[in-house]
């Protein structure tokens, strides 16, 4: 015997950071929520770690900040580093303070804003997310959607009223509706490393952006354990299984000094700049990754995928208690695709050609000669940090009442 249809207003798949924010944004409104993760637990793999000032605010609409700040830390420094000549330029959010509430980025593993997130929801009894439980099938009719779900065990069904993919970037979701996912792939394969090691002894700003052609390198503090992520770019054609192998030869370039290491967890990443041809198809929106994905330098993707959770869990919430006619999802596909295109991605590709791709020294001396002016003059460090607030979509509805 099949078992029963569970219902509820809201289907979210994806217990990632973005899937369980917008639980979060919904359920605080009184909507029920199911979330729908494949994986046994929160993922944790290394990825994204910095959490620009303009998000802060969002997170904090959400009532989790002061566990974010106790979990993570704040902070103001950043610096270009140039790993062939040794030249530091040192810029800071702090320039920010007075114009807005957070001057600051927050730092932390992804896997553990989202952990806040579950914490939250499992104190709300209009929530429910589980765990072991891979979406395989979505259909949609006039009244609702018809999410199938293979829980390892058997089958399930699952339906509500509209449906959230927040599956990542080889998202189901966006697969099952048969929607595109245009743009490129690019050929080299990015290496997250988590380590203990003590760069702050060895000057380093928290957030160090390593400028070379062969040995780019995002160096950043995760947390105050002493973890520190390394990211570089892999050879195209080393084979994915010798890149662990490699890492101590990479060290001996990447890290500063010669104290020991200890190395945490790495993981070697594909990276895109892709985005979905629709963010909506009828009853089911895209959010985060599943809509679109980036190359990480910089911290754009999750940025994006914040962004999209803050104006998303609201409209929602107000076409669920009719509040709003539904064509407000519409706006919010549109506007948050195009923010992505016409400046995150960009934004985003910049980053990487500067960081990993800039050999020409006529050129590289232009980009440095722009980074000490900006270093220079605060004026122009404001409007630089300020970069990432262009990535927000003003609220699309009324804030719907918290219950
Ligand atoms: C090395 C690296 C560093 C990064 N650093 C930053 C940074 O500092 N700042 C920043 O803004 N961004 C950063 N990013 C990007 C960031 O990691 C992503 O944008 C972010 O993970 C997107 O979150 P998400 O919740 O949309 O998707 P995901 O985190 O991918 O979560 C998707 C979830 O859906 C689940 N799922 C998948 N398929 C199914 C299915 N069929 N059924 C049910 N569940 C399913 C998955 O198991 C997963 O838990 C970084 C990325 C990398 C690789």
């Amino acid at each position: 015997m099949s078992s029963p249809v569970q219902h509820s207003d809201v289907l979210i798949v994806g217990a990632g950071p973005v899937g369980l924010l917008n639980a979060l944004g919904l359920a605080r409104t009184g909507v029920s929520v199911t979330v729908l993760e494949a994986e046994p637990a929160i993922g944790d793999a290394p990825r994204a770690m910095v959490y620009h000032w303009s998000v802060l605010e969002g997170i904090e609409r959400l009532g989790i900040l002061d566990a974010a700040k106790q979990v993570g830390f704040t902070k103001q420094d950043y610096a270009y580093y140039v790993y062939a000549t040794g030249e530091k330029i040192e810029l800071s959010v702090g320039v920010l303070e007075g114009l807005v509430a957070h001057p600051y980025n927050l730092h932390m593993g992804q896997h553990k804003l989202a952990e806040i997130a579950h914490v939250e929801l499992e104190k709300l009894d209009n929530v429910s997310v589980r765990f072991d439980s891979r979406v395989t099938g979505i259909d949609q009719d006039d009244d609702g959607v018809t999410v199938t779900v293979d829980t390892g065990g058997g089958s399930e069904q699952f339906r509500a009223s509209y449906v959230v993919g927040a599956d990542g970037a080889a998202s189901t979701v966006r697969k099952t509706l048969g929607l595109g996912f245009e743009g490129i792939t690019w050929p080299e394969v990015f290496v997250a490393t988590n380590v203990r090691y003590d760069f702050e002894a060895h000057g380093y700003a928290r957030s160090t952006l390593q400028i070379d052609p062969t040995y780019g390198a995002i160096i950043a503090k995760i947390d105050n354990t002493g973890l520190w992520r390394v990211t570089y770019a892999e050879l195209p054609d080393i084979p994915q299984e010798q890149m662990g192998e490699r890492i101590p030869q990479w060290y001996e370039k990447l890290l500063p000094g010669d104290e020991g290491y200890e190395l945490d967890a790495y993981r070697p990443y594909r990276m895109h700049q892709r985005a979905a041809s629709s963010m909506r198809a009828g009853r089911v929106v895209l959010a985060g990754d599943a809509a679109h994905a980036t190359n990480p330098t910089g911290g754009l993707g999750l940025t994006s995928g914040l962004f999209d959770s803050f104006v998303l869990y609201d409209a929602l919430a107000a076409v669920i208690k009719g509040l709003a006619d539904d064509s407000v999802l519409d706006r919010y596909a549109e506007e948050r695709r195009r923010t992505f295109l016409e400046i995150a991605s960009p934004r985003a590709s910049a980053n990487k050609k500067l960081l990993y791709h800039t050999s020409d020294p006529v050129e590289l001396e232009a980009q440095l000669s722009k980074l000490r002016a900006l270093a220079a003059d605060e004026d122009a460090q404001r409007t630089n940090f300020m970069f990432t607030k262009q990535l927000e979509t003003p609220p699309l509805v009324q804030p719907v009442a918290v219950v």
